[in-house]
């Protein structure tokens, strides 16, 4: 059985989290310290690891389930499929797709699009790295919805804020295999009493 906490730390030891010293700006604005799971190299034993405990964790939270674990493009797409691979062919991983124009517009895969449309399943899983408000996974899960799912949950493997707006908002469900918030400041609050006002190295987002 995968262990989380252990999961945790190997995700701390391969600097996935921002050092000490140093905060990023955020697409939203915000800064805090960032959580690059992208420098996770597929088929590493961390990567290998992270898909284990996903499954392990998707396993253990729905007494069904998914038919389907969809990605949210690029950062989980193959988690999503590597992770489905764990049931042996029990659930379908599947991929969702930036838009060309414009990075922050997210669409099912053609392919994800025609086989939830087929299959109307009961219960699609949207596998998301990173849960700041949720931006980026909600889309996916509309776009699950509206392609005849008949329930959409997300699944986090970093909750970084207490609560996840856009996911509220739209009512979509979610959970987290580690729910540990880390502080985000406007540009203003991280000035006066953040990471800026402790004269940490900031980190603009690449435009
Ligand atoms: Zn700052």
């Amino acid at each position: 059985m995968a262990d989380v906490e252990s999961f945790r730390n190997h995700v701390l030891e391969a600097g996935v989290l921002d050092p000490e010293g140093t905060h990023h700006e955020f697409v939203s604005g915000m800064h805090g310290r960032k959580l690059d799971f992208d420098k996770i190299a597929i088929g590493s034993p961390l990567y290998e690891e992270w898909t284990t405990v996903a499954a392990d964790y998707i396993s253990e939270e729905y007494s069904e389930l998914p038919q389907i674990i969809l990605g949210v493009a690029n950062g989980t797409n193959r988690v999503a499929i590597d992770t489905a691979r764990h049931f042996n062919g029990d659930v379908i991983g599947a991929v969702s797709e930036k838009d060309p124009e414009n990075s922050k517009k997210l669409y099912l895969s053609e392919m994800a699009g025609k086989l939830i449309t087929a299959m109307q399943p009961e219960l699609v899983v949207v596998l998301e790295d990173v849960g700041t408000t949720g931006s980026n996974s909600v889309q996916v899960a509309r776009h699950a919805l509206a392609a005849g799912a008949q329930e959409v949950e997300v699944v986090l493997t970093w909750q970084r804020q207490s609560k996840l707006q856009k996911l509220l908002d739209s009512g979509i469900a979610y959970r987290a295999i580690i729910n540990e918030p880390l502080p985000t400041y406007d540009p203003e609050e991280c000035e006066n009493v953040g990471y800026c006002a402790d004269g940490w190295g900031f980190i603009p987002r690449a435009k």
